[in-house]
Protein backbone atom coordinates (compact mmCIF):
# COMPACT_ATOMS: atom_id res chain seq x y z
CA UNK A 1 0.00 0.00 0.00
CA UNK A 2 1.47 3.85 -0.81
CA UNK A 3 2.26 5.29 2.31
CA UNK A 4 1.67 8.96 2.05
CA UNK A 5 2.96 11.07 5.64
CA UNK A 6 1.39 14.46 4.68
CA UNK A 7 0.95 16.36 8.78
CA UNK A 8 4.50 17.34 8.79
CA UNK A 9 3.00 20.41 11.09
CA UNK A 10 1.96 17.36 13.71
CA UNK A 11 6.18 16.06 13.50
CA UNK A 12 8.62 15.41 11.02
CA UNK A 13 11.21 12.47 10.58
CA UNK A 14 14.47 13.07 11.83
CA UNK A 15 16.96 12.78 8.59
CA UNK A 16 19.28 9.88 8.83
CA UNK A 17 22.14 11.65 9.16
CA UNK A 18 20.75 14.17 11.82
CA UNK A 19 20.25 10.77 13.85
CA UNK A 20 23.64 9.38 13.34
CA UNK A 21 25.15 12.38 14.52
CA UNK A 22 23.06 12.62 17.81
CA UNK A 23 24.25 8.71 18.64
CA UNK A 24 27.39 9.50 18.47
CA UNK A 25 26.40 12.08 21.13
CA UNK A 26 25.10 9.32 23.17
CA UNK A 27 27.50 6.89 22.87
CA UNK A 28 31.52 8.63 21.78
CA UNK A 29 30.71 11.76 23.48
CA UNK A 30 28.90 10.86 26.55
CA UNK A 31 30.27 13.15 28.70
CA UNK A 32 28.56 15.68 30.91
CA UNK A 33 28.78 19.72 29.77
CA UNK A 34 29.30 20.50 32.99
CA UNK A 35 31.89 18.51 34.17
CA UNK A 36 36.19 20.05 33.80
CA UNK A 37 37.09 17.24 32.46
CA UNK A 38 38.13 15.83 28.81
CA UNK A 39 34.58 14.23 28.62
CA UNK A 40 33.01 17.01 29.77
CA UNK A 41 34.74 19.37 27.84
CA UNK A 42 34.20 17.82 24.34
CA UNK A 43 30.41 17.79 25.17
CA UNK A 44 30.79 20.85 26.12
CA UNK A 45 32.55 22.25 23.10
CA UNK A 46 29.45 20.49 20.43
CA UNK A 47 26.76 21.94 22.64
CA UNK A 48 28.08 25.84 22.13
CA UNK A 49 29.03 25.15 18.85
CA UNK A 50 24.96 24.21 18.34
CA UNK A 51 24.30 27.36 20.43
CA UNK A 52 26.28 29.07 17.53
CA UNK A 53 25.34 27.36 14.66
CA UNK A 54 21.20 28.01 16.11
CA UNK A 55 21.50 31.92 16.68
CA UNK A 56 23.52 32.67 13.48
CA UNK A 57 19.81 30.73 11.61
CA UNK A 58 17.45 33.60 13.60
CA UNK A 59 20.35 36.61 13.58
CA UNK A 60 20.66 36.43 17.06
CA UNK A 61 23.93 36.12 19.12
CA UNK A 62 24.72 32.49 20.82
CA UNK A 63 24.16 33.86 24.36
CA UNK A 64 20.45 35.03 24.08
CA UNK A 65 19.87 31.02 22.94
CA UNK A 66 18.43 29.00 25.91
CA UNK A 67 18.00 24.99 25.41
CA UNK A 68 14.56 24.03 26.18
CA UNK A 69 12.41 20.49 25.30
CA UNK A 70 10.48 22.43 22.52
CA UNK A 71 7.99 24.77 21.81
CA UNK A 72 5.75 24.44 24.91
CA UNK A 73 8.29 24.62 27.24
CA UNK A 74 9.98 27.92 25.43
CA UNK A 75 6.19 29.34 25.10
CA UNK A 76 5.52 28.99 28.78
CA UNK A 77 9.36 30.19 29.87
CA UNK A 78 8.64 32.88 28.66
CA UNK A 79 4.95 33.71 28.95
CA UNK A 80 5.75 33.44 32.21
CA UNK A 81 9.07 34.47 32.55
CA UNK A 82 8.31 37.89 31.32
CA UNK A 83 5.04 38.09 33.35
CA UNK A 84 6.50 37.60 36.37
CA UNK A 85 10.02 39.40 35.48
CA UNK A 86 7.62 42.58 34.95
CA UNK A 87 5.21 42.49 37.04
CA UNK A 88 5.99 45.70 39.27
CA UNK A 89 5.50 47.53 35.52
CA UNK A 90 2.16 46.70 34.54
CA UNK A 91 -0.29 43.59 35.00
CA UNK A 92 -1.40 43.37 31.11
CA UNK A 93 -0.49 40.85 28.22
CA UNK A 94 -1.92 40.83 24.69
CA UNK A 95 -2.34 37.75 22.64
CA UNK A 96 -4.48 36.09 19.75
CA UNK A 97 -7.45 33.34 19.87
CA UNK A 98 -5.76 31.40 17.35
CA UNK A 99 -2.63 30.98 19.33
CA UNK A 100 -1.69 27.10 20.38
CA UNK A 101 -2.75 26.07 23.11
CA UNK A 102 0.95 26.23 25.12
CA UNK A 103 0.53 30.23 24.45
CA UNK A 104 -3.39 30.26 25.31
CA UNK A 105 -3.12 28.17 28.17
CA UNK A 106 -0.39 29.83 29.82
CA UNK A 107 -1.96 33.01 29.40
CA UNK A 108 -5.38 31.54 30.81
CA UNK A 109 -3.71 30.24 33.99
CA UNK A 110 -2.11 33.83 34.42
CA UNK A 111 -5.31 35.25 34.26
CA UNK A 112 -6.23 33.00 37.62
CA UNK A 113 -2.94 34.56 38.97
CA UNK A 114 -4.16 38.13 38.74
CA UNK A 115 -2.76 38.87 35.33
CA UNK A 116 -5.50 40.67 32.65
CA UNK A 117 -5.09 38.90 29.15
CA UNK A 118 -6.48 40.51 25.92
CA UNK A 119 -7.13 37.71 23.70
CA UNK A 120 -7.51 39.50 20.34
CA UNK A 121 -9.87 38.39 17.49
CA UNK A 122 -8.91 37.51 14.37
CA UNK A 123 -10.36 38.08 10.41
CA UNK A 124 -11.77 35.15 8.06
CA UNK A 125 -8.55 34.58 7.12
CA UNK A 126 -7.33 33.58 10.84
CA UNK A 127 -5.12 37.37 10.54
CA UNK A 128 -4.61 39.29 13.63
CA UNK A 129 -5.24 43.14 13.17
CA UNK A 130 -2.32 45.52 13.85
CA UNK A 131 -4.82 48.50 14.39
CA UNK A 132 -6.16 46.24 17.03
CA UNK A 133 -2.92 45.22 18.81
CA UNK A 134 -2.39 49.29 18.88
CA UNK A 135 -5.68 49.54 20.57
CA UNK A 136 -5.64 47.41 22.68
CA UNK A 137 -2.06 48.45 24.70
CA UNK A 138 -2.23 50.75 27.92
CA UNK A 139 -0.01 51.44 30.17
CA UNK A 140 -0.48 48.39 32.11
CA UNK A 141 0.63 46.25 29.04
CA UNK A 142 3.90 44.33 29.71
CA UNK A 143 4.35 41.76 27.14
CA UNK A 144 2.44 40.96 23.96
CA UNK A 145 2.39 37.49 22.04
CA UNK A 146 1.68 36.51 18.96
CA UNK A 147 2.41 33.71 16.59
CA UNK A 148 4.34 33.91 13.41
CA UNK A 149 2.48 31.31 11.38
CA UNK A 150 -0.70 29.29 12.64
CA UNK A 151 -0.41 25.88 12.88
CA UNK A 152 -3.12 24.44 11.70
CA UNK A 153 -4.38 27.38 8.63
CA UNK A 154 -0.72 28.26 8.02
CA UNK A 155 -1.80 32.13 8.18
CA UNK A 156 1.39 34.33 8.62
CA UNK A 157 0.46 36.93 11.00
CA UNK A 158 1.96 40.96 10.55
CA UNK A 159 4.49 40.29 13.70
CA UNK A 160 6.81 42.62 12.13
CA UNK A 161 4.50 45.38 12.77
CA UNK A 162 3.62 44.61 15.94
CA UNK A 163 6.58 43.85 16.98
CA UNK A 164 7.57 47.46 16.35
CA UNK A 165 4.37 48.41 17.84
CA UNK A 166 5.53 46.96 21.11
CA UNK A 167 9.50 48.25 20.85
CA UNK A 168 8.31 51.82 20.21
CA UNK A 169 6.51 51.01 23.49
CA UNK A 170 9.24 49.47 25.60
CA UNK A 171 6.71 46.33 25.53
CA UNK A 172 7.96 42.37 25.64
CA UNK A 173 7.61 40.96 22.19
CA UNK A 174 7.18 37.31 21.97
CA UNK A 175 6.21 35.10 19.47
CA UNK A 176 5.51 31.22 18.98
CA UNK A 177 7.68 30.60 15.72
CA UNK A 178 7.43 26.82 16.10
CA UNK A 179 5.70 26.79 12.46
CA UNK A 180 7.95 29.28 10.61
CA UNK A 181 11.49 28.47 11.57
CA UNK A 182 12.90 26.92 8.39
CA UNK A 183 9.99 27.12 6.38
CA UNK A 184 9.94 30.89 5.77
CA UNK A 185 12.92 33.48 6.99
CA UNK A 186 12.98 34.48 10.75
CA UNK A 187 15.39 37.02 11.43
CA UNK A 188 14.88 38.07 15.20
CA UNK A 189 16.06 41.83 14.74
CA UNK A 190 14.12 42.29 11.08
CA UNK A 191 10.75 41.04 13.33
CA UNK A 192 11.08 43.04 16.13
CA UNK A 193 11.35 39.64 18.33
CA UNK A 194 12.62 39.84 21.90
CA UNK A 195 11.36 36.14 22.54
CA UNK A 196 10.93 33.12 20.58
CA UNK A 197 10.35 30.07 20.45
CA UNK A 198 11.24 27.09 18.30
CA UNK A 199 11.27 23.37 18.52
CA UNK A 200 13.50 20.90 16.54
CA UNK A 201 10.68 18.33 15.62
CA UNK A 202 8.77 20.07 13.33
CA UNK A 203 12.12 20.58 10.90
CA UNK A 204 13.43 16.91 10.35
CA UNK A 205 15.38 17.37 14.06
CA UNK A 206 14.66 15.19 17.08
CA UNK A 207 11.41 15.52 19.21
CA UNK A 208 12.22 16.90 22.82
CA UNK A 209 14.34 19.63 22.00
CA UNK A 210 13.79 23.27 20.84
CA UNK A 211 14.73 26.47 22.55
CA UNK A 212 13.50 30.00 23.76
CA UNK A 213 15.66 33.09 22.32
CA UNK A 214 15.85 35.60 24.80
CA UNK A 215 16.78 38.82 23.79
CA UNK A 216 20.05 40.78 25.90
CA UNK A 217 18.22 42.70 28.62
CA UNK A 218 15.06 41.15 28.30
CA UNK A 219 13.66 40.63 31.92
CA UNK A 220 12.34 36.44 32.03
CA UNK A 221 12.64 35.10 35.30
CA UNK A 222 12.96 31.48 35.35
CA UNK A 223 9.87 29.02 36.39
CA UNK A 224 12.37 26.26 37.14
CA UNK A 225 14.87 25.56 39.96
CA UNK A 226 18.09 23.43 39.89
CA UNK A 227 21.30 23.49 38.51
CA UNK A 228 22.90 26.62 36.93
CA UNK A 229 22.66 25.51 33.20
CA UNK A 230 21.57 27.46 30.85
CA UNK A 231 21.92 30.55 32.77
CA UNK A 232 19.76 29.39 35.46
CA UNK A 233 16.56 30.49 32.84
CA UNK A 234 16.54 26.54 32.21
CA UNK A 235 18.36 23.99 34.87
CA UNK A 236 18.94 20.55 34.23
CA UNK A 237 21.53 18.96 32.61
CA UNK A 238 21.42 19.54 28.71
CA UNK A 239 20.00 17.22 26.54
CA UNK A 240 23.27 16.70 24.54
CA UNK A 241 21.76 14.41 21.48
CA UNK A 242 19.26 16.66 21.13
CA UNK A 243 21.52 19.81 21.19
CA UNK A 244 23.41 18.14 18.41
CA UNK A 245 20.77 16.81 16.02
CA UNK A 246 18.44 20.51 16.67
CA UNK A 247 21.58 22.67 15.46
CA UNK A 248 22.46 20.57 12.65
CA UNK A 249 18.73 20.18 11.32
CA UNK A 250 18.22 23.30 12.08
CA UNK A 251 20.89 24.55 9.55
CA UNK A 252 19.88 21.96 6.86
CA UNK A 253 16.70 23.39 7.06
CA UNK A 254 17.41 27.10 6.65
CA UNK A 255 20.03 26.80 4.17
CA UNK A 256 17.68 25.05 1.64
CA UNK A 257 14.73 26.97 2.76
CA UNK A 258 14.25 28.95 -0.76
CA UNK A 259 14.54 26.09 -2.29
CA UNK A 260 11.67 24.46 -0.62
CA UNK A 261 9.58 27.16 0.06
CA UNK A 262 9.32 26.76 -3.90
CA UNK A 263 8.79 22.81 -4.49
CA UNK A 264 6.49 22.79 -1.39
CA UNK A 265 4.34 25.66 -2.19
CA UNK A 266 4.07 24.17 -6.21
CA UNK A 267 2.81 20.97 -4.57
CA UNK A 268 0.36 22.78 -1.84
CA UNK A 269 -0.78 24.73 -5.17
CA UNK A 270 -1.54 21.52 -7.13
CA UNK A 271 -3.32 20.08 -4.58
CA UNK A 272 -5.59 22.82 -3.46
CA UNK A 273 -6.66 23.57 -7.30
CA UNK A 274 -6.78 20.16 -7.42
CA UNK A 275 -9.27 19.46 -4.79
CA UNK A 276 -11.53 22.54 -5.55
CA UNK A 277 -11.55 20.90 -9.00
CA UNK A 278 -12.54 17.65 -8.08
CA UNK A 279 -14.93 18.57 -5.14
CA UNK A 280 -17.62 20.80 -4.69
CA UNK A 281 -19.28 22.28 -0.98
CA UNK A 282 -15.71 22.81 -0.07
CA UNK A 283 -13.38 26.00 1.48
CA UNK A 284 -10.21 26.85 1.46
CA UNK A 285 -9.18 27.54 5.51
CA UNK A 286 -6.34 30.23 6.58
CA UNK A 287 -5.16 33.37 3.86
CA UNK A 288 -5.34 32.56 -0.02
CA UNK A 289 -1.39 34.74 0.40
CA UNK A 290 -0.15 34.85 3.92
CA UNK A 291 0.22 31.10 4.13
CA UNK A 292 3.30 28.69 5.02
CA UNK A 293 4.19 27.43 2.14
CA UNK A 294 3.17 23.82 3.16
CA UNK A 295 -0.13 24.20 4.20
CA UNK A 296 -3.52 22.79 2.97
CA UNK A 297 -6.44 23.38 5.36
CA UNK A 298 -10.08 23.03 3.76
CA UNK A 299 -13.78 21.98 4.89
CA UNK A 300 -15.70 19.43 3.48
CA UNK A 301 -19.60 20.37 3.72
CA UNK A 302 -21.54 17.42 4.92
CA UNK A 303 -18.94 15.40 6.15
CA UNK A 304 -17.04 14.94 9.89
CA UNK A 305 -13.45 15.55 9.48
CA UNK A 306 -12.35 12.39 11.59
CA UNK A 307 -14.47 10.14 9.20
CA UNK A 308 -12.26 11.67 6.37
CA UNK A 309 -9.38 10.74 8.56
CA UNK A 310 -10.01 7.55 8.96
CA UNK A 311 -10.82 6.49 5.44
CA UNK A 312 -7.44 8.59 4.18
CA UNK A 313 -5.91 6.39 7.25
CA UNK A 314 -7.05 3.25 5.37
CA UNK A 315 -5.21 4.24 2.07
CA UNK A 316 -1.97 4.85 3.51
CA UNK A 317 -2.18 8.52 3.53
CA UNK A 318 -1.55 10.79 7.15
CA UNK A 319 -3.66 13.65 7.83
CA UNK A 320 -4.75 15.11 10.36
CA UNK A 321 -8.04 17.77 11.47
CA UNK A 322 -8.04 20.76 13.60
CA UNK A 323 -4.45 20.40 15.04
CA UNK A 324 -2.97 17.29 16.42
CA UNK A 325 -3.41 17.98 20.20
CA UNK A 326 -7.79 18.53 19.29
CA UNK A 327 -7.49 15.28 17.52
CA UNK A 328 -9.14 12.38 19.70
CA UNK A 329 -11.17 14.61 21.38
CA UNK A 330 -14.20 16.09 19.77
CA UNK A 331 -13.93 19.58 20.23
CA UNK A 332 -14.06 21.77 16.94
CA UNK A 333 -10.67 23.68 16.23
CA UNK A 334 -10.52 26.85 18.19
CA UNK A 335 -8.57 27.96 15.31
CA UNK A 336 -11.38 28.00 12.82
CA UNK A 337 -14.15 28.55 15.19
CA UNK A 338 -12.13 32.41 15.59
CA UNK A 339 -12.16 32.68 11.96
CA UNK A 340 -15.93 32.56 12.39
CA UNK A 341 -16.45 28.80 10.94
CA UNK A 342 -20.00 27.67 12.42
CA UNK A 343 -19.55 24.00 14.40
CA UNK A 344 -20.04 22.07 11.13
CA UNK A 345 -17.87 23.29 8.74
CA UNK A 346 -15.01 23.64 11.61
CA UNK A 347 -15.89 19.87 11.78
CA UNK A 348 -15.55 19.11 8.74
CA UNK A 349 -12.07 20.17 8.47
CA UNK A 350 -8.86 18.37 6.85
CA UNK A 351 -5.43 19.73 6.79
CA UNK A 352 -2.70 18.08 4.59
CA UNK A 353 0.53 19.61 5.58
CA UNK A 354 3.61 18.79 3.55
CA UNK A 355 7.38 18.28 3.33
CA UNK A 356 10.45 17.99 1.62
CA UNK A 357 9.52 14.13 1.29
CA UNK A 358 6.37 14.59 -0.80
CA UNK A 359 6.31 14.07 -4.27
CA UNK A 360 4.27 15.09 -6.85
CA UNK A 361 3.27 11.52 -7.62
CA UNK A 362 1.63 11.95 -3.32
CA UNK A 363 -0.18 14.71 -4.83
CA UNK A 364 -2.08 12.33 -7.99
CA UNK A 365 -2.55 9.45 -5.20
CA UNK A 366 -4.59 11.98 -2.57
CA UNK A 367 -6.48 13.51 -5.67
CA UNK A 368 -7.26 9.78 -6.56
CA UNK A 369 -8.62 8.68 -3.11
CA UNK A 370 -9.79 12.04 -1.67
CA UNK A 371 -12.88 12.48 -4.13
CA UNK A 372 -14.03 9.25 -3.90
CA UNK A 373 -13.74 9.27 0.22
CA UNK A 374 -16.08 12.52 -0.25
CA UNK A 375 -18.43 11.40 -2.54
CA UNK A 376 -19.01 8.02 -0.24
CA UNK A 377 -19.03 9.50 2.96
CA UNK A 378 -21.74 12.50 1.58
CA UNK A 379 -23.68 9.46 0.45
CA UNK A 380 -24.53 9.01 3.75
CA UNK A 381 -25.84 12.15 4.69
CA UNK A 382 -29.09 13.14 4.37
CA UNK A 383 -28.14 16.90 4.15
CA UNK A 384 -26.09 16.60 1.52
CA UNK A 385 -28.65 14.95 -0.51
CA UNK A 386 -30.90 17.45 0.18
CA UNK A 387 -28.89 20.14 -1.10
CA UNK A 388 -28.22 18.29 -4.11
CA UNK A 389 -31.87 17.88 -4.43
CA UNK A 390 -32.96 21.69 -4.33
CA UNK A 391 -30.15 22.16 -7.07
CA UNK A 392 -27.59 24.00 -4.62
CA UNK A 393 -24.63 23.96 -6.21
CA UNK A 394 -21.44 25.73 -5.27
CA UNK A 395 -19.56 27.37 -7.65
CA UNK A 396 -15.55 26.22 -8.61
CA UNK A 397 -13.70 28.14 -5.90
CA UNK A 398 -16.11 29.61 -4.26
CA UNK A 399 -16.82 29.47 -0.21
CA UNK A 400 -19.89 31.24 0.01
CA UNK A 401 -22.45 28.94 1.31
CA UNK A 402 -20.53 26.92 3.40
C1 LIG B 1 4.16 21.96 17.67
C2 LIG B 1 3.91 23.33 18.16
C3 LIG B 1 4.20 23.69 19.49
C4 LIG B 1 4.65 22.69 20.52
O1 LIG B 1 5.99 22.31 20.32
P1 LIG B 1 6.54 21.00 21.09
O2 LIG B 1 8.00 21.00 20.79
O3 LIG B 1 5.83 19.84 20.45
O4 LIG B 1 6.24 21.17 22.52
C5 LIG B 1 4.00 24.99 19.87
N1 LIG B 1 3.56 25.91 19.00
C6 LIG B 1 3.27 25.62 17.72
C7 LIG B 1 2.78 26.69 16.81
C8 LIG B 1 3.43 24.31 17.26
O5 LIG B 1 3.13 24.01 16.00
Amino acid sequence: MNKVYMDHSATTRTDDDIARIMVEYMTDHYGNPSSIHSFGRTVRKGVEEAREKIARCIGAEPNEIIFTSGGTESDNIAIRGAALANKKRGNHIITSTVEHHAVLDTCKALSREGFEVTFLPVDEYGMVNVEDVKKAITDQTILITIMHANNEVGTIQPIKEIGALAKERGITFHSDTVQSVGKIPVNVNELNIDLLSISAHKFYGPKGIGCLYMRKGARVLPISYGGSQERKRRPGTENVPGIIGFAAAMEKAVNSINEQAAYQSKLRDKLINGIFDRIDFIKLNGHPTERLPNNVNMSFQFIEGESLLLSLDMKGIAASSGSACTSGSLDPSHVLLAMGLNHETAHGSLRLTLGKDNTEEQIDYVLEVLPEIVERLRAMSPLYANAVKNGLHQEKGCCSNV
